[in-house]
């Protein structure tokens, strides 16, 4: 038997309608808040990611999934939304566009890490880039955004946990008292944040080995070097949460994995699914030299990504969701081959007005039909019979009281949706 590869996941029955009713939610949030879908491909040039998620970052050097294809391209499945989003932006030259573009995606992500709860090697991630503006205003909308998604998905005791690396000059002088500090100490880190002690000290801060580490929790803090300018705008950017009535606190210890970000940066969590790792449900922040280190304008960037399986694995636990299964509206009962046709047509105006209906595709009999129906959970059934179809009359039965009405076959349709 052929199986699944490791880390992956295949989304079926009860589980699949979930979701789709996230998707659902997703999709009419971010139309709300007027943001265009963009779907870029899954494999992208292998460089792209080299350049944008960097060299050093632990997703480029230990957990893409890279090949050549036949024409010896190298190709990576994308570990991230932001980059072929960023790409696509500047090949097809949306810059030119006066406006700012407000993207959402929505798709899975590839990454070669050891699977665990929380972590799979093929997941889904939907997420926001706004490329354009430098206003905190956008800040504060993208952060609410993602927020209000969560929120209607009625996950509760969201925070916001927000942070600043500020500009070039304070990021700068924050990475040289970093290295200051760190520097006495590096015999009790970690071997991979060694390395990263040479190649990207802000790295150190968010290594999950070293996440319980004294010398990390006494590190000093970004929010503490940030010049006047940096400070300022920060400060806009909470006043903006505050009005938008967003839960956050500021974390000095989240300076995000990836080498791209500037300004604000973001994780969100559950507090009531807080013990671990696992429970960031997603984050994001400003970007706002990415777009011109891929070789587009300089422009600004900002964006979150989400964890979907994350968030479908708690709303599982919760009770809103136990009852949410697979039902259909209306079946649809026959046995004569006359009976049939008057079926098709029927099933066909029930679901072109948009009434849930199945009937049997399998000649079973009554009896096992009935059965069908219950599994089903339809509420009504249609029984045909040929007496009753030439005086130009079908049978409804209400599947929960049992009632049982003779309704004119050309009201059907009506006669069904005001019954439902
Ligand atoms: P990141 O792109 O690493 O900032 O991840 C953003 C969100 O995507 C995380 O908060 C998770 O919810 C989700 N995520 C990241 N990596 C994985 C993974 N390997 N498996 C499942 N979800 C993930």
């Amino acid at each position: 038997m052929i199986t699944k590869p490791k880390g992956c996941i295949d989304i079926t029955g009860d589980d699949s309608l979930l979701w789709e009713y996230v998707n659902d939610v997703v999709n009419t949030m971010m139309r709300t808040y007027n943001y265009e879908y963009i779907r870029t491909p899954i494999f992208e040039a292998s460089e792209l990611f080299h350049r944008s998620v960097g060299e050093t970052s632990d997703i480029v050097k230990k957990e893409t999934y890279d090949f050549k294809d036949k024409a010896d391209r190298s190709l990576t499945l994308r570990p991230e939304g932001t980059a072929g989003v960023i790409r696509s932006f500047i090949e097809n030259k949306c810059y030119h566009l006066p406006d700012i573009k407000k993207y959402y995606y929505n798709g899975t992500m590839y990454r070669y890490e050891r699977p665990q709860n929380g972590r799979l090697r093929e997941f889904t991630q939907f997420g926001v880039e706004v490329l354009g503006s430098n206003d905190p205003i956008i800040d504060a909308e993208v952060i609410s955004l993602q927020y209000k998604i969560l929120e209607s998905l009625h996950i509760e005791n969201l925070q916001v946990n927000i942070n600043s690396l500020g500009d070039e000059e304070s990021r700068q002088n924050y990475k040289e008292a970093l290295v200051k500090y760190l520097e006495p100490h590096l015999d009790l880190l970690c071997d991979d944040c060694k390395e990263r002690f040479k190649t990207n000290p802000l790295r150190i801060l968010d290594c999950k080995t070293d996440a319980t580490n004294e010398i990390l929790k006494k590190a000093p803090k970004t929010i503490d070097y940030l010049n006047e300018e940096s400070r300022k705008r920060f400060e806009t950017v909470l006043k903006y949460l505050d009005i938008l009535e967003i839960d956050y606190e500021v974390n000095p210890k989240i300076v995000r994995g990836l080498d791209y970000y500037d300004h604000t940066v973001f994780e969100i969590v559950s507090l009531d699914h807080n013990d671990t790792q696992q429970s960031v449900l997603g984050g994001g922040g400003r970007y706002n030299k990415l777009i011109k280190e891929l070789d587009g304008p300089d422009s600004y960037g900002i964006g979150f990504a989400c964890g979907l399986d994350r968030i479908i694995a708690i709303l599982k636990t919760m009770d809103l969701y136990k009852d949410i299964k697979r039902q259909i509206e209306v079946y649809v009962m026959y046995v004569s081959e006359e009976e049939k046709l008057h079926a098709i047509d029927i099933v066909q105006n029930l679901r072109l007005n948009g009434v849930i209906v199945e009937t049997d595709t399998l000649n079973k009999g009554l009896k096992g039909q009935f059965k069908e129906a219950d599994r089903l959970q339809a509420k009504l059934l249609i029984i045909l019979n040929n007496e009753d179809l030439k005086k130009g009359l079908v049978n409804v039965k209400d599947n929960a009281t049992k009632e049982e009405e003779k309704v004119d076959i050309s009201e059907i349709v009506e006669y069904i949706i005001g019954n439902l």
